[in-house]
């Protein structure tokens, strides 16, 4: 009896055993395509593996040219139904105001045969897709040979990463407002193109102490402070066309509870370079004129006008620690300053003889950070990945004339680039330092740049001998220090290494 009034339970329950194996097998494959999805290639297979070497006729004539171009890319904020979030620091933080424009401000270098364009934009980070849609967008119709895009790395602008929307799960980018931009930059470099003109041009290293401009909040303390610039000049000497100035500081000064948008110190030091610095309707320091592009340098590690940081305007006198608009003021002032009395005492017209030499690499990071796996599968970091488990990205060394550039596509550390990096008592690896020498001394020329966040935003460059994220911790300290979350992983700063090494050696 028993057995009779269990064998009708047995369809039922194979039919269930099928439901859930239905279940599993359909939720398997949407599990699997939406992995295969997010981590698809977004750019078609695109990679670079560029040498450009100067031509005969560059080396033996001068011929330099540079035009720049402008274009604002301030939000929009009267759309109610559609905030503007803002990137860095948390999320759900909504821009309510507009303090002073956003801007994508573009040079074009060409020695008579190679033509480069560098864009800079005010934003947290522009992924290596978006620059390669930029490039798409102009460079052969505008016949440029190479095509950077950095970011000032500003976190008073909205996100055009992801990871600041309303909440961990919801994105912060408009895709409208991303569009945008890459028009816009694609924009720049035609104005660039368009203004093309004969041009001198002088190199200037200005040693500038840290001191009361940027802190660095974690061990070793070593920084990117000296500012560096790339003059452009009318042919007769008389006209200032514009220039690039590279320094190394997170665009973070109004801090976390800023709600303004504002280009932070960047937009400061534009602004004083090209119109001089006025004080109640009074000119304390007269501009240059022309179009001047800050490029951030090294910034991780973390470079950082803390609120701890006192700045002192160099004009007024007044000092400033609580972050506000007005220090802000004050350390672009400082960095005007500095590079306004340098080019009024210099004597150096500069010259047109500077060949280009490009040398540029697609490379792939291994992602070694889960919190970045996560991020993507749920589309949350909405960026191509072309191998398993890697990020696609690119590294490059260019020369223009005496000056060399390294393009680092994150926040690289300053020690990897100005040496010091330890091996760090607690860290992971207890290894030696792998990262040396350091940059400034592989890249050849006098004037040495890094243009940090180039082309891409991959986070964090973390010397592998400072890589901490187990007890125990770096230096003795109580926790894990702050760096590690926000990077690919510790193979990056090995592989971004080895990689400029390469691309170093082959602009000698
Ligand atoms: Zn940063």
């Amino acid at each position: 009896m028993a057995s009779d009034s269990r064998t009708p339970r047995f369809p039922r329950l194979r039919r269930w055993a099928r439901c859930v194996a239905i279940f599993f097998l359909v939720f398997g494959v949407l599990l699997v395509g939406r992995f295969f999805y997010a981590f698809r290639d977004r750019t078609g297979g695109y990679s670079l593996n560029l040498d450009i070497v100067p031509s005969v006729a560059a080396t033996a004539s001068g011929g330099l040219r540079v035009g720049f171009g402008r274009v604002d890319i301030t939000p929009v904020l009267t759309n109610a139904s559609r905030p503007v979030w803002l990137a860095g620091f948390s999320q759900n933080r909504a821009a309510t105001g507009v303090h002073d424009p956003l801007q994508v401000n573009a040079t074009v270098i060409e020695d008579g045969s190679t033509r480069v364009g560098i864009a800079v934009l005010d934003s947290i980070g522009f992924f290596y897709d978006d620059v390669i849609e930029v490039r798409r967008a102009c460079q052969e119709e505008l016949k440029l040979s190479y095509v950077i895009v950095c970011s000032t790395h500003n976190h008073s602008t909205p996100d055009l990463m992801g990871l600041w929307g309303p909440n961990p799960w919801t994105s912060g980018i408009d895709p409208d407002y991303r569009k945008r931009v890459i028009q816009s930059a694609a924009r720049a470099f035609k104005d660039a193109v368009g203004s093309l003109q004969p041009a001198l041009v002088s190199l200037h290293e200005i040693k500038t102490p840290p001191d009361g401009l940027v802190a660095d909040t974690r061990k070793p303390q070593v920084f990117d402070s000296d500012l560096r610039l790339m003059l452009f000049r009318s042919t007769t000497g008389t006209e200032v066309l514009g220039s690039i100035v590279g320094w190394g500081n997170h665009p973070e000064t109004p801090w976390s509870r800023n709600t303004d948008i504002t280009a932070d110190f960047p937009g400061v030091l534009r602004e004083a370079l090209e119109n001089g610095i006025i004080h109640s309707n009074r000119v304390v320091l007269p501009g240059l004129g022309g179009t001047h592009v800050f490029v951030n340098g090294a910034v991780g590690g973390l470079m950082t006008t803390h609120p701890s940081t006192t700045v002192t305007d160099p004009f007024l006198g007044t000092e400033h620690k609580k972050p506000s608009h007005e220090k802000t003021q004050a350390l672009g002032h400082q960095l005007a300053r500095r590079i306004l009395d340098r080019v009024s005492l210099s004597k150096d017209p500069g010259t047109n003889r500077a060949p280009i030499q490009v040398h540029a690499r697609t490379v792939h990071f291994p992602i070694e950070n889960k919190g970045f796996l996560l991020a993507t599968f749920l589309g949350i970091l909405d960026r191509g990945h072309s191998k398993w488990m890697h990020m696609k990205s690119e590294v490059a060394v260019l020369r223009v004339g005496e000056a060399s550039i390294a393009c680092v596509p994150g926040e690289i550390y300053p020690e990897i680039v100005n040496g010091g990096v330890e091996r760090a008592p607690g860290g992971d690896f207890d290894i030696e330092p792998v990262e040396v020498p350091p940059v400034r001394e592989l890249l050849p020329g006098r004037v040495k740049f890094l243009f940090g966040l180039a082309n891409d935003e991959v986070g964090y460059i973390v010397p592998r001998s400072e890589w901490d994220e187990k007890a125990p911790y770096l230096y003795g300290a109580k926790g894990a220090p702050y760096g590690e979350v926000n990077s690919v992983g510790p193979q990056t700063a090995p592989l971004l290494h080895a990689v400029l090494k390469t691309l170093s050696d082959l602009s000698r």
